[in-house]
């Protein structure tokens, strides 16, 4: 009663392989998970591209820009599901053997025999078809790569095309903007969340985003000006930190445009930029402690030595505003 089992068996080691689909979103996009396990970034790539435009030796991660061949990019999800699946599938192949054996052995018992014996499985579950394994919700922000046109999508940003690992300076500046926005846009939902924990916590968590959101606008500007500065200047070296000073960072322009920040921002606009980015630099040196050397810089009357500075949401807001006109100048250039 048992070759029907052992066959099942026996072909079951000779499989090699049980191939589980896995299903793209309603997008069209499927799910990705960066394999270095101190990132483990999940994004989703245009199935379509996938197949036709994403090479088997070498994908990046959007995030860290790991490199790993195309086959190792399995979501965490999709490998349990996987395993899940293709478990059951060989329970299922295994309980159909021993049933049918089993029907085997009682059809071939004697119909006159003193004796008769019959044997029963149970607790056995119907075949099991294997299932695709189902995708996550639609990520909103997609993005399409300039240089070699693979769409992926993303929550949050992304710095690196996963097809190509081009760095795009520019979709990188557009998303990190967007992102201080909308941290900026959702403050006081958060701060309504906190309040009904503290009053205290709640003021020392916004005006911490607030102050951190100022700082990420000089970053992403200053991202933005060094890719750009290399491509247009490769034989240029630039100092470190270079463009999160407005002086230094407007003579590197004027060397090799012949402009700089004075030609594409008003006087007015130009004062505010520089307090600003002074401002952030008093939040990340001295906790935003104001020194001699910022009264200097900035001829900023509303300070003394000593005292804290402020710095409230329309204050990043014009900041975005203001390093927005000089990209958007820069890109017409
Ligand atoms: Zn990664
Ligand atoms: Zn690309």
């Amino acid at each position: 009663m048992f070759e029907r089992l052992i066959r099942e068996l026996k072909e079951l080691e000779r499989t090699k392989l049980i191939s589980v689909p896995i299903e793209a979103d309603q997008d069209g996009y499927l799910d990705r998970e960066c394999p270095n396990n101190d990132c483990l970034f999940q994004f989703k790539v245009d199935e379509a591209d996938w197949e036709e435009l994403f090479k088997d030796e070498k994908v990046f991660c959007p995030q860290c820009r790991h490199e790993a061949k195309s086959d190792a990019w399995f979501t965490t999800e999709q490998i349990e599901q996987a395993k899940d699946q293709a478990f059951k599938h060989i329970h299922g192949r295994i309980d159909k053997a021993l049933e049918q054996g089993a029907r085997d052995f009682n059809s071939k018992q004697p119909r006159n025999s003193f004796i008769k014996m019959s044997v029963k499985v149970t607790g056995t579950k119907p075949m099991h078809y294997i299932m695709p394994v189902p995708s996550k919700e639609e990520m909103q922000l997609k993005i399409q790569c300039k240089v070699c046109n693979a769409k992926y999508a993303v929550i949050g940003s992304a710095f690196f095309c996963p097809c190509c690992g081009h760095n795009s300076a520019q979709e990188t500046f557009d998303n990190s903007l967007k992102k201080i926005q909308d941290k900026i846009k959702n403050i006081p939902i958060i701060r309504k969340a906190v309040e009904s924990v503290s009053k205290d916590e709640a003021e020392n968590t916004c005006r911490s985003l607030v102050e951190t959101s100022l700082g990420e606008c000089v970053v992403a500007f200053q991202r933005f000006c060094e890719v750009d500065f290399t491509k247009r200047a490769p034989e240029k070296t630039i100092k470190f930190n270079a463009f999160q000073n407005i002086e230094i960072g407007s003579t590197y322009w004027n060397d090799i445009i012949g402009e700089s920040y004075s030609n594409w921002l008003t006087i007015d606009e130009l004062t505010r930029l520089n307090l600003l980015f002074q401002k952030r630099h008093l939040l990340a040196h001295t906790e935003g402690i104001v020194d001699q050397k910022y009264l200097d810089k900035t001829s900023d009357s509303s300070y003394k030595v000593g005292q804290r500075i402020v710095i409230k949401e329309k204050d990043v807001l014009e900041l975005i505003g203001l390093v927005k006109k000089l990209v958007d100048t820069l890109r017409q250039k």
